[in-house]
């Protein structure tokens, strides 16, 4: 059976990553000063994050810069050991080594980064990046007839055509879309169940962005890919993601189908985040963006107590301040993290 026949007997429901509890918290490094308070300071990157990615669907995981969404990714990919929580692949739990299961995982789970000309090697061409992937996984075949069917099979499924033109070019003979398309390419070499996709457009020119999505989501309902798409914007994930899920501060805040999530924010975070998207549907509208709120994240070092968005948040209230706010479910699968979506205060948000 061939990867897309394969593919194609699944449903697009069924959870292939998940992420139970996941808290990643950096230790400080300083020199000098107090050893104990150098071993108290900590940054808390990622606090207790949960999330599922389901076959054939794509998962936006949308935050500002130092919102803690990158290090999600790593830590699915294993490149960071976890603080504290569970990584599950296909229903059973990863184990923390770096052995056997390692090489198992990383076959099955590809990381795409943002920045595809320090991902490639620039003194290796494109044949050497993709037949080094195939190899790694044991996807080469018996021969060089088999490697040079691979090989073109994989640019071919990047739209990177004719396969024999870009073969043997360098990184920087291939412009920014093209070597995110070779990093695609070298990523499916594997035959991965789940892409994770760190920012994978925000640093080519706008105009060739929609190409490298359309190509994912082409990838996606081809080959029943679970896809994590990290981004800043907002506006991208309606556009190319199933579900949206907002981070704030290391915590994700809000989650639900990507039209709910960024037609209908439910919370001020994410009400803020849409305010300052540039919309050309939408007319600037400076007191709504003051409505939601404005300021800096704040430091990981320290995060403010109870809700981390209480300094920004104009509807900010006592319990706010001290209390962390769980998750509300709301209607049609939508949830937030917020105390106005608790009872007698749930009703007022609601109006
Ligand atoms: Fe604002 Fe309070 Fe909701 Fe946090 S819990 S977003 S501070 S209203």
């Amino acid at each position: 059976m061939t990867t897309e026949q394969s593919a194609a007997a699944h449903t697009g429901t069924d959870v292939v990553l998940e992420a139970r509890g996941v808290t990643k918290h950096f230790p400080v490094r300083r020199t000098g000063g107090d050893v104990l308070a150098r071993r108290r300071r900590t940054v808390h990157a990622v606090d207790d994050v949960s999330l599922k990615l389901r076959r054939g669907t794509v998962t936006a995981l949308v935050g500002e810069s130092g919102s803690g969404k990158s290090t999600v990714a790593r830590l699915l990919a294993r490149l960071y050991p976890l603080t504290a929580g569970e990584i599950q692949l296909g229903g059973e739990a990863v184990g923390a080594g770096r052995g056997r299961s390692f090489r198992t995982y990383v076959k099955q789970v590809q990381l795409i980064f943002q920045d595809p000309f320090a991902s490639l090697n620039p003194v290796h061409t494109v044949r050497y990046h993709l037949t080094r992937a195939l190899k790694i996984h044991g996807r080469a075949g018996d021969g060089d007839a088999d490697l040079q069917k691979s090989l073109a099979a994989l640019l071919e499924r990047v739209q990177l055509t004719p396969p024999h033109q870009f073969l043997d070019k360098f990184p920087h003979e291939l412009s920014g879309g093209q070597r995110q398309r070779v990093a695609i390419a070298r990523a499916l070499g594997a035959d991965p169940q789940v892409l994770l996709a760190d920012e994978p457009v925000s640093m080519l020119d706008v105009s060739i962005r929609l190409g490298v999505l359309n190509l994912l989501r082409d990838l996606k309902e081809r080959l029943h890919l679970a896809i994590l798409y990290i981004t800043h914007d907002i506006a991208s994930a309606r556009y190319f993601a199933d579900t949206t899920l907002v981070m704030y501060a290391g915590r994700i805040v809000e989650g639900g189908d990507s039209e709910t999530v960024t037609q209908h924010p439910a919370h001020p975070y994410t009400q803020l985040l849409i305010a300052s998207a540039p919309d050309p549907d939408r007319v600037a509208d400076e007191e709504a963006q003051e409505e939601a709120g404005s300021g800096e994240p704040p430091s990981l070092i320290t995060p403010p107590d109870g809700c981390r968005f209480h300094p920004r948040c104009p509807k900010a209230m006592e319990r706010c301040r001290t209390e962390p706010p769980p998750r509300f479910d709301l209607a049609d699968g939508q949830w937030a993290a917020c105390w106005l979506y608790d009872g007698a205060e749930g009703q007022e948000a609601g109006k």
